[in-house]
């Protein structure tokens, strides 16, 4: 018997390559080989941005793949195109790439554990008679809202192209929060991309259903009624991103002089800003953005991306930067576990993606939400009407969301001692989770052992 050598396989996406790769070397830690496939535009993106050059040695193999896009053309202008070559493209290198690792004098592989979005390597798996483990990325509510699919069908709620017969809201179980049926996680996307998208998810939800074990990166506290439908084992909330010497995944260097800023800063006292890597703001948008920032008063730590804004530079309001220079700091991308993790920050207005969602619940820090598209909503639902441990910013009658609501939202959240404490608590919860006898920790050892046995 070999060890265990498992090849683990993103979908080509930063909110996808970061936890799977926390998730990679959580399981080498424990003594299981990894060969980490990333495609080859993002694997040079990520050794680019690895800016701890240290003697340590990477404790993970690093390989990459083509996902058959010309190189510099840029993939998030075509998500749709992406996709579909990924799945043409992928399947033959990585049958190759298992085949040649076989016959070298390494491990042989013993499991394949591939991105919910590259569901397409489960049926590799299968083919080559390899076990194989699917990590969703999301929230369990988003895979119980997709395996309800076929319902929402045949109750007339949305069409075969997932197109919703009108407004409403559902709600998939009393305890999951209601959800608008406008906002559901495909509807975001334009025309034929969404019916692209709409069908990608669904069948990527069934064929994962042939995988031997499907985990998540959550825990059972923050959404129980959604695992009795999704089959899904969650191993998180993880904490990725806080490895030193080693990849954490990040696609943008990281710009850390931000820690420094931050021990200068008073606790519990600065507004912590992002949006993940996709949100786009129109230029009005921003302006307000940057104005409610300046208007709430508060220290604030801002990652303005350099593709923030349609503009290639970013344009700050007139004066703006100097008015601010005393109290606030923008950069191009943050160590933003880190930053969550720093006692000086007070909250994080966010996107409400998953991972930021479960990283700034895995900290205790109190929420603003700002979702933009995606299943970033229904986070959004739980963090402000389930777990209860943020509020959201409400858009105007011109769909702008104000800087004076900004400022009245941070106000809000900075005075709601109840928030803090829930935020606290479910801090606490995360953690207990993951340690030793937790849930979520039992569910990642089980799932190592079984590797072993395997092997
Ligand atoms: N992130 C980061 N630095 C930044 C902004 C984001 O490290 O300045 C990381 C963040 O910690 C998270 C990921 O990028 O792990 C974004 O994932 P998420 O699911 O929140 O959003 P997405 O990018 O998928 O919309």
């Amino acid at each position: 018997m070999g060890n265990p050598h498992a090849v683990v396989i993103a979908y080509p996406v930063q909110g996808h390559v970061i936890p799977l790769m926390e998730f990679s070397h959580c399981l080498a830690d424990c003594g299981v080989k990894i060969t980490f496939v990333n495609t080859h535009s993002n694997h040079s993106r990520m050794m680019n941005s690895l800016q701890e050059k240290s003697n340590k040695q990477i404790q993970i193999d690093l390989v990459s793949l083509p996902d058959g896009i010309a190189e510099g053309e840029d993939r998030n202008l075509v998500p749709e195109k992406l996709y579909d070559s990924i799945i043409k493209t992928m399947p033959g290198y990585l049958e190759k790439l298992i085949t040649k690792i076989n016959k070298s004098f390494k491990d042989k592989i013993t499991c394949i554990i591939a991105d919910e979005n590259m569901a397409w390597a489960v049926q590799v798996a299968k083919k080559m008679g390899i076990p194989s483990a699917v990590f969703w990325p999301a929230s369990a509510s988003l895979r119980a809202l997709l395996l309800h699919i076929p319902k929402l069908i045949e109750e007339g709620i949305i069409d075969a192209n997932g197109i919703p017969s009108k407004h409403q809201m559902i709600k998939l179980s009393p305890t999951m929060p209601a959800m608008n049926t406008a906002h559901f996680a495909w509807r975001c996307f334009d025309g034929k991309l969404q019916e692209i998208i709409f069908h990608g998810m669904y069948s990527n939800n069934q064929a994962v259903k042939d995988a031997d074990w499907l985990l998540c990166n959550s825990f059972y506290d923050i959404e129980p009624s959604a695992y009795a439908s999704s089959n899904l084992l969650p191993v998180g909330p993880m904490l990725p991103g806080t490895r030193p010497g080693q990849p954490v995944g990040h696609l943008w260097p990281e710009d850390s002089t931000c820690l420094q800023w931050l021990d200068q800063q008073p606790n519990c006292s600065v507004v912590y800003v992002a949006f993940g890597s996709f949100t786009v703001f129109e230029q009005s948008q921003f302006h307000e953005l940057a104005l409610g920032l300046e208007l709430s008063g508060h220290p604030f730590l801002w990652v303005v991306r350099p593709d923030l804004t349609k503009a290639p530079d970013a344009n700050y309001p007139d004066g703006f930067q100097t008015r601010i220079a005393a109290r606030g700091q923008m950069v191009g991308w943050a160590p933003q576990q880190k930053v969550l993790a720093h006692p000086s920050i007070a909250c994080f207005l966010t996107h409400c993606g998953w991972n930021s969602t479960m990283e700034g619940l895995r900290m205790g820090v109190p929420f603003l939400c700002w979702p933009y598209f995606a299943d970033q909503f229904l986070n959004q639902a739980y963090i402000s009407d389930v777990w209860k441990v943020g509020l959201q910013l409400n858009p105007d009658h011109k769909g702008i969301i104000s800087r004076d609501e900004i400022k009245k939202k941070v106000d809000e959240l900075l005075g709601d001692e109840k928030i803090k404490e829930r935020s606290l608590d479910l801090k606490e919860k995360a953690k207990i989770s993951v340690h030793e006898g937790g849930s979520s920790n039992k569910n990642f050892k089980n799932f190592v052992e079984a590797l072993k046995g395997m092997s």
